[in-house]
């Protein structure tokens, strides 16, 4: 499972915090869809109400957290360049999250912890002990904008936009289990 959060603060329009972290985790399950069938279920959540209380994630984990998730992530710190990729996958996983570094390192993302992983409306989730990865952000500029007017969309980087697609796109790929490419829809002969 990825996503992010819908609702954003008053003053901005919420380019950073976090209609980027919606359009990420959504453009890289979209790239894995237009690759073919995954071999796991891919969910992407748009959590709502997080600012006023992280109302969407507790909502979420009342409806769904009995449900097995192999791994959740969440896209929650701007937009510009992941520089890291930590993990929690379980003592037994410890090769997967390393993987997981391997499939990263090309994008420039340095290996971090093999036993953490963040994100506020999956918060909940993590606390209760699900597998979680943590794509972390460059946030140098992030609290410049963060809750001001000044959140808008031209402050955005797209070569940055784009790296971080591309991370999450490799992460999907990587813990999907693989992807079966669709067989040719064509006229039978
Ligand atoms: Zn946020």
């Amino acid at each position: 499972m990825v996503g992010g959060h819908l609702d954003s603060w008053d003053l901005g329009t919420g380019a950073i915090d976090d209609a980027s972290g919606v359009a990420i985790t959504t453009a890289a399950a979209k790239r894995i869809m237009d690759a073919g069938k995954p071999l796991r279920t891919i969910r992407v959540v748009w959590f709502g109400a997080e600012e006023v209380g992280l109302f969407g994630g507790f909502d979420y984990q009342k409806k769904h957290g009995s449900e097995p998730h192999y791994a959740i992530a969440e896209s929650d710190f701007g937009a510009d360049r992941i520089w890291k990729v930590d993990s929690k996958l379980g003592k037994d996983r410890e090769a997967e999250g390393k993987a997981l570094q391997l499939a990263l390192s090309p994008l420039g993302i340095v290996p971090g912890s093999l036993d953490k992983a963040d994100g506020s409306d999956i918060e909940p989730l993590l606390n209760a002990g699900m597998p979680g990865v943590g794509l972390s952000q460059d946030g140098t500029h992030y609290f410049d904008l963060h809750h001001t007017p000044d959140d808008t969309l031209d402050k955005i980087d797209p070569e940055a936009l784009r790296q971080n697609v591309a991370a999450y796109t490799a992460m999907l790929a990587t813990l999907s289990g693989g992807i079966e490419p669709e067989p040719k829809r064509g006229k039978r002969r």
